[in-house]
């Protein structure tokens, strides 16, 4: 049989991650001849041998990839044979043409280095900055592309001649590690007390493990910031540093050793154990089991955990040495600024939230927070995409003109696009204050260099205000401004594909409407090149602005008024009493005047209203969380609803609803029946709504989107009724379903997607 010749192009993660060698060690060990080089979009190879051989390497190569390589696509053509060619050969990469390379995301720990470190016959016996191909940063220390090492943050440090033995093997599990290191010549921690003094320590991590247990706190450098850490079980210990960073109730997420360490305080399915231990090792959220092994000061009155396992070197080393079980390990930052991954800056504002800071000399270029996904529907869900994610690509089929997606002001993420791939930025959080806008800035800029794009086009949210939109609109570029609730739809419609027609369904907070109010409680017929708003959310009045979102009690006396007048002080005293006479008397006084009270539809408000009227919560000290109460308290067992109407126009109409939700919070029983009624209804309110349109247009798919579908119950409850009235209902599948998708929806729209 003669010997066949193909040309194999892998399309993907491939680079960064070991592909090459494995590539290599496969043909070798498969006795085939050819060659592998890097390319624009992944790896190039052509393998020549027998039909067989050609057939067990294709199968291989998808089966046994490296564990960080993400392949995308994988075309093979069959090339005439080359006579007489030996060997197999690494060719130096063709990837500085004018093309995108692709970069990996930054990586835990691979159970091989994690076996070295805890082998003290290896060289890298405890060594906190191992890594190999499979393994360590990427992303946070890359400054430019191509990915070698002296464009990466491990410039300075020059290999020893072992590590650099390592690194010229094709054979070696280190061949062309850009971030290899040792003891003898790589980065090394150094532990420093408060004041940035240094404290005298033979073993950092030995020591700052016996800290931990004393209840102190401490800043650890990790990959994409720096974290705070303390005994997640020590309640005086997180009290005090939810004082000193400024946080007064919004969950810490924690890290445990181990799975079983887990269990022991929070429910976990078999999903979430994947996520768990998954090589992203995202912050996954999980419903609690209360009163255990963590204090409740983690995540005060809330029915969920957000929870994490050892993705560094550091982090096993601290749980190997006897570190308490269960940490706080949360971002190193105050209030809601973007987390801080600079020592200067750790040195200078930050300094004194810390009681020692245990930091190395590898710098991070670029921040990146930790991501955190659920499981909902039974399928991964993504609040934050980010650390382990960023900056891999969604692909979308159509070509796309290079341009940028400035995302919306709150849970900003930007999209960057180019051909047929979209990349994500980082979770850049809000852009509330100047770190969080420069950040944004310059984490655009630097992804136009990395991925090489010059965009010609900009999306932006069509708010007058947003940072972002404003941002983008500066460019001199040519600006589609985009409907928010229509991006949060297309973005669904983007990542499954979809084109036509769908019910879109968006519920959240805050969003700029067509009309120059606030919207967010939409049902929409939506295609990428326009949208009809078809029901909406009842409106109301926020008063005081602003304020009303972080004190829902205002937008429940609004409501309340509305429907009684001042005859909400004898119907509902107990709310008044829980609120203040006085407050509550000048507020009604600003709706009677009606003085700074925007009109508002957003459906995150209607879940602070019922929140503060059913006496569950009335402020929100951080994003949602009378509401998350509000959904703490609701009891699927309980079936009911409340009737509601539909007005010809689509608005629904929650008044009834309100009135008896009122007479509910007397008792605790009647609370819990309240909650799960009303979200009982406002699904059933969504299903009506969607039916209705259905029955008008013939579409009989729907795709749900926005931050309030964060809410569980209310998900599932809405799936369910949409499922059983026969419609096809999708989520995002990569993206978050809160803000943080509106990039690849303006993306989407603006470029037509799905128009032909
Ligand atoms: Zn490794
Ligand atoms: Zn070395
Ligand atoms: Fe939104």
């Amino acid at each position: 049989m003669p010997d066949v010749r193909r040309k194999i192009d892998v399309k993907g993660i491939v680079q960064g991650v070991g592909f090459r060698p494995f590539v290599y060690n496969l043909a070798i060990s498969m006795g085939l001849s050819g060659s592998v080089l890097n390319n624009r979009l992944g790896v190039s190879i052509e393998i020549q041998g027998s039909e067989t051989a050609c057939r067990e390497f294709l199968r291989a190569l998808e089966e046994n990839a490296p564990p960080t390589a993400r392949i995308a696509q994988v075309n093979v053509a069959d090339i005439p044979a080359v006579p007489g060619e030996c060997g197999f050969k690494i060719l130096h990469s063709d990837a500085d043409g004018d093309g995108i390379t692709l970069v990996s995301p930054d990586n835990d720990v691979c159970p091989d280095c994690l076996r070295e470190m805890l082998d003290p016959a290896d060289r890298r016996y405890r060594y906190p900055f191992i890594n190999c191909t499979h393994c360590g940063p990427r992303y946070t220390i890359i400054r430019q592309t191509p990915y070698d090492r002296p464009f990466t943050s491990m410039a300075n440090f020059k290999m020893c001649p072992d590590c650099q033995k390592e690194y010229d093997d094709p054979a070696d599990r280190r061949f062309h590690a850009q971030p290899n290191a040792c003891p003898v010549c790589g980065p090394a921690l150094t532990l420093y007390d408060a004041e940035w003094k240094t404290a005298p320590s033979s073993d950092p991590i030995a020591d700052v493990a016996r800290l931990l247990g004393e209840g102190r706190l401490i800043a650890i450098k990790g990959i994409g910031g720096y974290h705070f850490a303390c005994d997640a079980a020590n309640e005086d210990a997180v009290e005090e540093l939810r004082r000193r960073k400024l946080r007064k109730e919004k969950p810490f997420a924690v890290m445990s050793a181990s799975v079983d360490d887990v269990r022991g305080y929070a429910r976990v399915g078999p999903l979430e154990e994947k996520f768990l231990l998954s090589r992203e090792k995202p912050i996954t959220l999980l419903r609690r089991i209360p009163g255990r092994a963590v204090c409740d000061g983690i995540a005060p009155g809330l029915h969920e955990y957000g929870v994490f396992l050892p993705y560094t070197p550091v982090h096993h080393l601290l749980f190997a040495s006897g570190a308490p079980t269960t940490l706080v390990m949360t971002s190193g930052n105050i209030a809601d600024e973007p987390i801080v991954f600079d020592e200067a800056e750790m040195r200078g504002r930050l300094c004194g939230i810390a009681d020692y800071h245990l930091t190395h000399n590898r710098p991070i270029v670029w921040r990146c927070d930790d991501s955190i996904v659920r499981v909902a529907d039974g399928k991964p869900a993504f609040p934050r995409r980010s650390r382990g994610y960023v900056p891999s690509p969604v692909f979308l089929e159509k070509k796309l003109s290079p341009m940028l997606a400035c995302g919306g002001d709150l849970k900003n993420v930007f999209c960057l696009a180019n051909g047929e791939t979209v990349f994500p930025g980082p979770h850049i959080g809000d852009l509330v204050n100047a770190e969080a806008n420069r950040s944004f800035r310059e984490s655009i800029a630097h992804f136009q260099r990395m991925f090489r794009i010059l965009p010609e086009r900009v999306a932006v949210d069509m708010h007058p205000g947003y940072f972002s939109s404003n941002y983008g609109r500066s460019l001199g570029l040519p600006v589609v401004e985009v409907q928010h609730h229509h991006a949060h739809i297309a973005s669904v419609m983007a990542e499954h594909r979809l084109a036509g027609e769908v019910i879109g369904v968006a519920l959240d907070g805050t969003g700029y409407g067509t009309d120059g109010t606030v919207w967010g409680g939409e049902v929409m017929v939506c295609g990428f090149s326009r949208f009809e708003r078809r029901g909406y959310f009842p409106p109301l009045k926020l008063p005081g602005g602003d304020k009303a979102a972080k004190e829902p009690w205002r937008t429940a006396v609004a409501v309340l008024y509305e429907i009684f007048g001042e005859d909400l002080f004898d119907l509902h005293p107990k709310f008044v009493q829980a609120v203040g006479e006085t407050k509550v008397k000048n507020v009604a006084a600003m709706l009677e005047a009606d003085v700074n009270c925007p009109i508002s539809n957003a459906a995150g408000r209607w879940f602070d209203a019922v929140s503060s009227i059913l006496l569950i919560g009335h402020a929100n000290s951080f994003e949602g969380q009378s509401p998350i109460l509000l959904e703490g308290m609701a009891d699927a067992s309980v079936e009911k609803e409340f009737t509601f109407g539909i007005g010809a126009d689509g608005m629904l109409e929650f008044e009834n609803m309100m009135r008896e939700l009122v007479c509910m919070a007397e008792t605790q029983a009647g609370r819990i029946k309240g909650a799960s009624m009303f979200h009982n209804t406002v699904a059933r309110a969504i299903a009506e709504s969607c039916s209705r349109v259905s029955h008008e247009r013939g579409l009989k798919e729907v795709c749900l989107g926005g931050g309030v579908f964060q809410n569980l119950y209310l998900l599932e409850r809405t799936l369910k009724l949409l499922r059983e009235a026969g419609f096809t209902v999708y989520l995002p599948k990569q993206l978050p379903i809160n803000d943080g998708g509106l990039a690849l929806g303006q993306i989407a729209i603006a470029q037509g997607i799905g128009v032909e």
